[in-house]
Order: structure tokens, then sequence, then C-alpha cells
């Protein structure tokens, strides 16, 4: 055999087992994730980062739209971006109607997503005309919030904008793509911010900080068993360049629950990885 064909065969081989190893983590990853979280309460979709493919699921309906909460707000930027070019504006938080009583105060961007502030988001999505939000729910493939709603839409209240949660969890990998984008940035930043200390905070009280980028999200319960509401948490990690997306959904419990759950996951999933590696 020659050299070039030695070459090849052992970059074939490197490749079949690089392969093998993935395809094992995927059996023993869906096998450990179903073992520890299989509890009704708890739903989840787990994302190879760089193909898109499914590695886990527990999710009935999972293309089904529903009401998602405050994930859609990065959606809401894009969609002001869309109209508007420049920086994008601050706004004053007096927490009348925000999750957060007594507000965040002066607030941008970045942490108006890392703390999901629904009153910058209002603020913001009063700016954002209706052309903007189909145009970026088209480029994204999510549905867009419904004809003649407002900016409660706009913000994930009232569960008015439904979107599937197969096709929420594509679009967020979609956030990773333009990493050079200025609005991207501000939008992963304030993710890794949540996940830090925001509304995700429980992520990294379990899997520790800078480890990943993160978005919570409550919204009406969906369930036959109604509660008030479900929580969602999405996690992509590792926090720079991430490999994996984990999309979970809380029943009953609000988003920040879902963050300790989804950490939890995270947690399991590493614990696997390792385990493949020895
Ligand atoms: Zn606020």
């Amino acid at each position: 055999m020659n050299r070039r064909r030695l070459a090849s065969t052992a970059f074939m081989l490197a490749a079949l087992s690089l392969a093998a190893a993935q395809g094992l983590f995927q059996q023993s990853a869906a096998m450990r994730l179903k073992q520890a979280f299989n509890a009704p309460e708890i739903s989840y979709l787990l994302l190879d980062a760089r193909s898109g493919e499914t590695l886990a699921q527990q999710w009935p309906d999972a293309d089904k739209p529903i009401p998602l909460g405050s994930l859609v707000k990065p959606f809401t930027a894009l969609a002001y971006r869309a109209g508007h070019s420049g920086a994008f504006p601050g706004f004053q938080c007096d927490g009348k109607q925000c999750w957060r009583p007594g507000g965040h105060g002066k607030i941008g961007l970045r942490e108006a997503i890392a703390q999901s502030c629904n009153e910058y988001f209002r603020k913001l999505a009063a700016f954002v005309k209706a052309d903007s939000s189909e145009r970026i729910a088209h480029d994204y493939s999510i549905a867009p919030p419904p004809a003649g709603s407002g900016s409660g839409a706009m913000v994930g209240e009232c569960g008015e904008w439904k979107i599937s949660p197969m096709a929420m969890a594509h679009a967020y990998l979609r956030l990773l793509d333009a990493p050079n984008d200025p609005v991207g940035k501000i939008l992963l930043a304030g993710m890794s911010e949540s996940a830090d200390l925001g509304t995700s905070l429980r992520v990294s009280a379990v899997i520790g900080r800078h480890r990943a980028l993160a978005k919570t999200g409550t919204a009406p319960c969906t369930h036959d068993r109604h509660t008030p509401g479900d929580g969602f948490t999405i996690v992509m990690w590792p926090a720079e360049q991430p490999r994996y997306l984990l999309l979970v959904r809380l029943h009953g419990e609000p988003g920040s629950h879902a963050a300790g759950i989804a950490g939890r996951m995270v947690r399991t999933l590493e614990e696997t990885r390792v385990a493949d590696a020895d």
C-alpha cells in the first residue's frame, strides 16, 4: 500500500471511529437522560448544535406550535433591527409591566435578555412593524406572531405567539451562525449572562459559570392536566462554541426552575461524554 493510500485509510478509520464514538454518545446520552429525567413533568429535546440532528427527545408533539414565553425575545430584538439601523435603545423599567417588582431600572438589550425584562421588550416592540416580525420569523423558520397582536405577544406574554419547540430549538441554533453580527453578539452575550447571573442562574449553579448560554421562558400551560404555567429553558454549551442545544419544559413551574433541571441534564450529559471517552 502506498503512503497516500495508507494515510487516507488511516483518515477513514479515524473518521469511522469518531462517528462510532458519536453514535455511542448519542445512544448513551439518550439512555442516561431517559433514566434520570423520565418524570412526566419534564419534556426535552437535545440537538447536535453543528448538524441540527436530534440526539434525544422526550417531547410528544414537539412540532406542534405552543406558547414558549420569553424564548421569543431574541427574535423580537432581531425584528426591531430589521426595521432600524444604529445602536439599540436603552429603556427605563419601573416594574409596572415587568415580572420584577420595582423594575430593572435603566436597561439595555444585553441585560434585558439576561434578566428577561418584559418592560424593555414591550417598549422595543412598540417600534417593531408587522412586516419586520414576519420577515424575521420567515428567516428563522418560526411561526410569526398572529396578525394584529400587540407588544405583549412580542414579549412572549399572554401565550399569543405560538411556535413549535422543534422550530424554536433550530432558530436558536441559527443565532450561533453569525457570531460576528453586532446584534447576534449582544444576544449571545445576554444569554451567557443569563446563565451566569440572570434568569437562567440555576444552570450555572449546577455546572459552573462561563460554561453555557441560556434563556428562560414561562408560558400558559398546554398540558391536559392543567396548571397555571409551564417553564422553559434553552441551554447551549460549551459557551465559547456550543456543540449541543437542550430545550427543557417543566410542567407547572416557572422558567427559572426549568433552568435547574436543564443544568442537571447538562451535567448528566457531560458525565456520559467523559465515561464514553474512557
Ligand atoms: Zn424589567
